[in-house]
C-alpha cells in the first residue's frame, strides 16, 4: 500500500507509541492491520497495549518486563527504549534457553529459564495464537511473574462468543492439522507462523484452568489515540499479591 494510494480515513490525535501528536491514515478497510500512525508505523492493537499498560501498569519504567517475538515498533519500540531492565526474547531451536543470540535472549514459551517469580511483566502481541501447548505457557508466565506482576498482551479473539477451536497440534513429530493451514506474517524464520488455535473470550477461563490466574479483557475504542479496528482486545492477565483475601469478603 503505497503512499500515493487514496486513505479510506485520516484523523489526527495522540500515538499512545510514540508519544507524539500525529496523523493516523488508513489506505486500506481492514484497519487492524493499515491503520497507521504516521510518525512511528505503529498499527491499532499496538497502542491499545500501550494504552493498557499505562493504565494497568503505571510504573512499567522501573519494572523488569519481558517481550517474547518483539517487534520493530510501536510497544516493543517504546518499552525497549524507556525501561532499563526490558529483555527481549525469540526462540531460536538451535541455540540453549537464556543464552543471548545478538541481543535477543533465546527464550521457549512453553519452557522459560527464568526463576519463579523473577518477572513483573511479560508482554506477548499477537504469539499466542501459534503456541501448540498455550496451557504450558499460560503455567510459565504464572509460575515466573513475582507476585502483584501481570502479563499485558494481544492475541487476535476470533471467534469472539464462540469456543475456541484449536486448528492443528503436534503428533509426534508431526503437524495434525484440524482445520485448513493458515498462516500469519513472522519476522523470523521463514517470514509466516502457523496458526494453532483460534481463540474466543473463554479464552480466559483456559487461562484460569492452566495458570489460576484471571485474566481482564479489555476493549479500547478511542479514535483520539488511532484505536480502532477489529480484535484488538488487550488481555490484563494478574498474578495476585496473594492468594488470601485480608479481610473476610462474606
Ligand atoms: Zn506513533
Amino acid at each position: 500500500m503505497s503512499d500515493s494510494t487514496p486513505p479510506v480515513f485520516q484523523t489526527s490525535g495522540h500515538c499512545p507509541t510514540c508519544d507524539s501528536d500525529v496523523d493516523f491514515v488508513a489506505r486500506n478497510p481492514w484497519f487492524r492491520d493499515h491503520f497507521v500512525c504516521t510518525c512511528c508505523g505503529s498499527i491499532p492493537r499496538e497502542r491499545a497495549l500501550m494504552v493498557a499498560i499505562d493504565s494497568y501498569f503505571p510504573k512499567w519504567r522501573e519494572a523488569v518486563i519481558h517481550e517474547s517475538s518483539p517487534g520493530q515498533r510501536g510497544a516493543s519500540l517504546r518499552l525497549s527504549k524507556e525501561c532499563s531492565q526490558y529483555i527481549p526474547s525469540q526462540y531460536f531451536p538451535d541455540h540453549a534457553p537464556g543464552v543471548l543470540v545478538g541481543k535477543m535472549r533465546c527464550e521457549n514459551l512453553e519452557s522459560l529459564s527464568f526463576s519463579d517469580e523473577s518477572i513483573d511483566l511479560h508482554i506477548t502481541q499477537d504469539v499466542l495464537e501459534h503456541v501448540f501447548h498455550p496451557s504450558r505457557v499460560f503455567r510459565e508466565i504464572a509460575r515466573t511473574l513475582k507476585p502483584g506482576g501481570m502479563h499485558i498482551w494481544t492475541v487476535p479473539l476470533v471467534n469472539k462468543g464462540q469456543p475456541s477451536r484449536l486448528r492443528a497440534r503436534i503428533e509426534g513429530n508431526d503437524i495434525l492439522y484440524l482445520e485448513p493451514e493458515q498462516y500469519h506474517g513472522n519476522p523470523v524464520g521463514d517470514g509466516r507462523a502457523l496458526v494453532t488455535v483460534d481463540w474466543g473470550f473463554d479464552i480466559c477461563r483456559h487461562i484460569f484452568e492452566s495458570s489460576g490466574l484471571f485474566t481482564q479483557l479489555v476493549h479500547i475504542d478511542d479514535l483520539s489515540k488511532g484505536i480502532r479496528a477489529q480484535y484488538i482486545e488487550v488481555l490484563v492477565t494478574v498474578k495476585p499479591q496473594s492468594l488470601g483475601v485480608e479481610n473476610e469478603i462474606p
